[in-house]
C-alpha cells in the first residue's frame, strides 16, 4: 500500500509499479490507510511522513496496534534529508527503511519486490505449516476414533461375552431398561425386546421375598452414588428360581440419572453352598450319633471289667460261680463284638470313599455262607425268640469274596432282627439262570415308599434314633459290596407288611 496525501504522487507510483508481481493499494490519508490495514494484509506499506491530520509516524503507530498491521514492513517516504533524530523516530515507530524523495523508481521497485517475495514466501510457509498441522490433527482424530471404536468393540465383546451374567442400564426413576446384554435372554428366558419394552414385567420377576431388599438397594445406589451389592432371586421363564449376585451403581448422564448393574448367576454356587451346609449338618449329626452308638456298648463293658477287677483285688474271684463268670465274659464279648462291628463299618465307609475297598474272590458256596451267618446269630435269635426259616435247595457256588458276602448276609439279617418286631424271618437262596438270588424278608415295621431309595445312602435312616440304635451305614456298605460283585440290591416294603431285601449276584463274576 502506498499512502500519500498528494494524489499525483500516488498516480506516478501506480504508473511506475504497474508491471509488478503485486497489486498496489493506495490511500490519501492516514485514516484511509488504517481502514485498508483493517481489511487487507499488506506485504509492505509505503508511508509518506508529511501528511495533514495524521502524519506518517502517527499512522505507523496506529498501524502497529491493528492485528493485521502489527508486523507489516513500513517504508517511510520523506523529502527531509537524513536527519538523525528524524530517522530514529521512524525506526521507533516500526520503520524498516527510508526512501527519499524524489523517488528513484528502480530502487523502490527492487525493495518492494523483496518485500513482496518475502510476503509470498511467508504466506507459503504459513500455508504449508497450516496444512501440515491440519493433516496432523486429522491423523490424530482418526487414530483417536479408531482407538475409541476398538475400545467400544472390546467393551461390547466383554459385555456380550459374560455368559453367566447380565449387564444392564436403566433409568434411575422409571426403572425402564435402556440396555441389556444379550445373554440375559439365555439366562432368564425372556426375549431381549421384552426387557426394553416391558421393563416392569422383568422387575416383577424378582422373587417376592427379595423385592423389598432390591427396592432398598436401588434407593441406596440412587442416593449415595456408590456401588451397592446384594443377592436376589429371579424367576426364569420356566418358573425355575435363579440366584444372582448383583452390583448396582447410579451415574449421572446427559439422559439423567442412570442405574448400571451387573447380575452374576450364582445359582450353582448357592446350591453347592446349601449342600455343603447340609453335609456339615449331617457330619455333626453323624458324630453325635456315632459317639452315642460307640458309648452304648462301652458303658456296660466298663462296668463288667470294673466288677471283675474289684473281685480280683478283694481276692474273691475264686468264690464267684463259674456260670456267673462265663455269663459275664459272654456279655462282655457281645459288647466288644458290637464295638468291632461299628468300627468296621466306619473303616469300610472310609475305604469305599477313598476307592480302596477291594474284593478277594474265590469259589464259594452262598448256601454255606448263609447257614454260617445264621449259626453266628443263633444265640441272639434264641434270646429274642426269633425264628429264621431257611429256604435253600442246595449248594450254590459262585466266584465271590466270601467274607464280604458274609457281611452282606449279616447286615440284612441284623436289620431283619432289629426292625422285624420279633416275627419270623425268611431267608431264600436260589439260582435263576446265571444269577444267584438271595432274599431276606421280615414282617416288621416296614419302610415308607419315600424312604426306600435313600436308605441305601450314607448315614440315611428311616427310624427315630431313640427307638433304634445304628449309624445308618449297614445298607450303604451292603449296596457297595453287592455292586462291587457286579450285582444289585433292591427293597420291597410296606409299612404294614414287612420288608424284603433282594440281592442278585452274577454267579461267574470275574475273579
Ligand atoms: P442302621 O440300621 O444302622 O440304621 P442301615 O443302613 O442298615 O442302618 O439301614 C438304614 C435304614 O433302613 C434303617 O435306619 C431303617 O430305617 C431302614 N431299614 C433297614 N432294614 C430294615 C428292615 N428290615 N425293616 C425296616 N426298616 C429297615
Amino acid at each position: 500500500m502506498a499512502v500519500d496525501d498528494q494524489e499525483a504522487n500516488l498516480i506516478a507510483l501506480q504508473a511506475a509499479l504497474k508491471d509488478s508481481s503485486y497489486r498496489l493499494v493506495t490511500a490519501t490519508s492516514g485514516a484511509e490507510a488504517l481502514e485498508h490495514v483493517r481489511t487487507y494484509e499488506f506485504a509492505a506499506i509505503l508511508l509518506d511522513i508529511q501528511m495533514p491530520n495524521l502524519d506518517g509516524f502517527e499512522t505507523a503507530q496506529l498501524i502497529r496496534r491493528i492485528e493485521r498491521g502489527r508486523h507489516t514492513p513500513i517504508i517511510f517516504l520523506t523529502a527531509i534529508f537524513n536527519d538523525e533524530k528524524f530517522v530514529e523516530r521512524g525506526y521507533e515507530v516500526g520503520a524498516v527503511d527510508y526512501i527519499y524523495k524524489p523517488v528513484n523508481v528502480s530502487v523502490l521497485k527492487a525493495k518492494l519486490e523483496v518485500f513482496a517475495e518475502l510476503f509470498r514466501k511467508t504466506k507459503e510457509i504459513e500455508f504449508y505449516s497450516k496444512a501440515a498441522r491440519l493433516r496432523e490433527r486429522l491423523d490424530r482424530d482418526r487414530r483417536i476414533a479408531e482407538i475409541q471404536e476398538q475400545n467400544q468393540k472390546q467393551y461390547q465383546d466383554l459385555v456380550e461375552g459374560i455368559r453367566n451374567g447380565i449387564v444392564w442400564t436403566a433409568n434411575a426413576e422409571s426403572l425402564r431398561y435402556s440396555f441389556v446384554s444379550p445373554h440375559a435372554e439365555t439366562i432368564l428366558g425372556y426375549p431381549l425386546r421384552r426387557w426394553l419394552d416391558d421393563s416392569a414385567f422383568i422387575w416383577s420377576r424378582v422373587h417376592e421375598e427379595d423385592r423389598e431388599l432390591v427396592d432398598s438397594a436401588l434407593r441406596t445406589a440412587r442416593e449415595t452414588g456408590e456401588d451397592v451389592e446384594f443377592q436376589k432371586r429371579m424367576i426364569r421363564s420356566d418358573g425355575e428360581c435363579l440366584w444372582f449376585n448383583t452390583t448396582v451403581r447410579c451415574a449421572e448422564t446427559d439422559r439423567g440419572k442412570e442405574l448400571r448393574g451387573l447380575c452374576i448367576d450364582v445359582t450353582r454356587l448357592k446350591e453347592t453352598e446349601t449342600s455343603l451346609r447340609e453335609m456339615l449338618k449331617m457330619r455333626d449329626e453323624f458324630l453325635s450319633i456315632a459317639s452315642h452308638e460307640l458309648k452304648t456298648p462301652l458303658t456296660p463293658l466298663q462296668l463288667q471289667v470294673q466288677a471283675v477287677e474289684r473281685l480280683f483285688n478283694q481276692g474273691r474271684i475264686d468264690k464267684v460261680p463259674r456260670e456267673t463268670l462265663s455269663q459275664l465274659f459272654q456279655t462282655s464279648t457281645a459288647q466288644v463284638s458290637i464295638l468291632v462291628r461299628l468300627v468296621d463299618q466306619l473303616l469300610d465307609v472310609s475305604r469305599i470313599t477313598s476307592g480302596k475297598l477291594s474284593l478277594v474272590k474265590d469259589r464259594v458256596d452262598l448256601a454255606e455262607i448263609v447257614s454260617n451267618v445264621v449259626r453266628l446269630f443263633m444265640d441272639e435269635l434264641l434270646s429274642k425268640s426269633v425264628e429264621v426259616r431257611l429256604d435253600i435247595p442246595g449248594p450254590l457256588f459262585g466266584t465271590w469274596d466270601c467274607s464280604r458276602l458274609e457281611q452282606v448276609v449279616m447286615n440284612l439279617l441284623n436289620n431283619a432282627i432289629k426292625y422285624g418286631e420279633g416275627k419270623p424271618i425268611q431267608i431264600t437262596v436260589e439260582q435263576v439262570g446265571d444269577q444267584a438270588v438271595l432274599e431276606v424278608a421280615d414282617d416288621g415295621i416296614g419302610i415308607a415308599p419315600a424312604d426306600q431309595k435313600r436308605i441305601f445312602e450314607r448315614f440315611e435312616r428311616a427310624v427315630p434314633p431313640q427307638s433304634f440304635s445304628g449309624l445308618g451305614l449297614g445298607l450303604y456298605i451292603t449296596r457297595q459290596l453287592v455292586e462291587l460283585h457286579g450285582g444289585r440290591i433292591t427293597v420291597q416294603s410296606d409299612p404294614r407288611s414287612g420288608t424284603r431285601f433282594t440281592v442278585v449276584l452274577p454267579i461267574d463274576a470275574e475273579a
